[in-house]
């Protein structure tokens, strides 16, 4: 990415801040903070050190042989983000973002969660740095994910439940904004994707890089060559763009982004500004954000990170869906064949390559973005299984 990109917050026509002016000085002053930060050498080492010794990165980079030995195609090699503190991706960001927020002087943080995840990785760090944190948790989410909640209160977080609106992500960000608004001076807002007004998809993806830093080191190392392609799954997009970001340059490596076939922002949105930035957004027929639906609450979301939708229309990334049944069948493979139970959300990415391996020849490589466990999901796939066996 140029400079001027990462200045003015935009990929092509995408990203940028569509804001009330009270919020945009929030913003400008986090951007401003971020920019000083970012490259400077200590504030670095003291965010490798918490990946080290506290996530316990690096993750490794697996040879899945029984799956390859069963498809009978490409190699897959999975980056291990399952096996990460906390169990996903998302604390990497969270480290980061709270170790900006402790350098700018805040006392408090807060946060949004749809199912959760990012309010207990979020919940996790300021347990560890001793921060005051507030989640903002749409009511009725609340009530789906009841033990997610008592997880973060575990951690010393407070969860607000919001019943304005539809009760769901979106107006659990829209207080969130709010709340960063009336609060400014003592706190900060550690936005979970590579979503929002600028800076957050910038600043999500430089702590989201260290994915692809790392695998891109690992897999010249094992094989001696770049992967031929890398496949990650898609929400709102930190851990794909995570994992693509080293990998951007090298143009003969594809790079491939998977969608759930009822939440496909890339591959059937339209550019709109949803939540104060330009992407692509599911709209329906009237305009209005299209309700979504994904088995993996991760994925549950109408809009997408702006670097995404840039990469989409320069042809950069591509980007596919996957139904249902072949997430489920993906999951339940992996759990056979390397003993591996994938989160639903990864279980995406999978699903693809168990797709495209069998359709290139064995001196080919696919890298997968294993994005987390699948243990916290392991009673929704029973459930479902139960009910494809009572239908059949
Ligand atoms: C939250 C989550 C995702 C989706 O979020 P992105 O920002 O698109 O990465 C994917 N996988 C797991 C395991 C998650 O927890």
């Amino acid at each position: 990415m140029s400079r001027v990109e990462v200045e003015q917050g935009y990929f092509g026509q995408f990203g940028g801040s569509f804001v009330s002016p009270e919020l945009q000085e929030v913003l400008d002053r986090l951007a401003e903070q971020f920019e000083r930060y970012k490259d400077d050498p200590d504030f670095k080492e003291e965010y490798l050190y918490y990946l080290r010794e506290y996530v316990g990165r690096e993750t490794p980079l697996t040879y899945a042989r029984n799956l390859t030995e069963h498809l009978k195609g490409a190699k897959i090699y999975f980056k291990r983000e399952d096996l990460n503190h906390t169990g996903a991706h998302k604390i990497n960001n969270a480290i980061g973002q709270i170790l900006l927020a402790k350098r700018m002087g805040a006392k408090r943080v807060i946060a949004e969660t749809g199912a959760g995840q990012h309010g207990v990785a979020t919940a996790t760090a300021c347990a560890l740095f001793g921060m005051d944190c507030t989640i903002y948790m749409g009511a009725e989410d609340t009530k789906r994910q009841a033990l997610n909640v008592f997880r973060m209160e575990l951690l010393g977080a407070k969860v607000v439940p919001v019943s304005k609106g539809q009760g769901r992500l979106k107006d659990a960000v829209d207080e969130a904004l709010a709340d960063l608004v009336a609060n400014y001076e003592d706190t900060f807002y550690l936005l979970g994707s590579a979503v929002g007004p600028h800076p957050y998809p910038s600043m999500v993806k430089h702590f989201q890089s260290i994915i692809s830093e790392e695998s891109k080191r690992q897999i010249l190392e094992k094989e001696g060559r770049l992967p031929d392609a890398v496949i990650a799954c898609v929400g709102g997009g930190s851990n794909a763009i995570g994992a693509f970001a080293h990998y951007l340059e090298d143009e003969e490596v594809r790079l491939i982004g998977v969608e759930p076939d009822q939440a496909a922002t890339l591959t059937e949105g339209v550019p709109a500004v949803l939540h104060g930035f330009r992407s692509l957004v599911l709209l329906d027929e009237r305009g209005n954000p299209r309700p979504t639906y994904s088995i993996a609450a991760g994925l549950d979301y109408p809009g997408i990170g702006p670097e995404h939708s840039h990469l989409k229309e320069t042809g950069r990334a591509e980007y596919v869906t996957v139904t249902n049944e072949e997430v489920l069948e993906a999951f339940q493979l992996l759990a056979k064949t390397e003993g591996i139970l994938p989160a639903l959300e990864s279980a995406h990415a999978i699903a693809h390559a168990i797709r495209l391996a069998p359709t290139l020849g064995r001196d080919r490589i696919l890298l997968v973005n294993l994005s987390g466990r699948g243990d916290k999901d392991v009673e929704q796939v029973f459930q479902m299984l139960n009910e494809q066996g009572a239908d059949a």
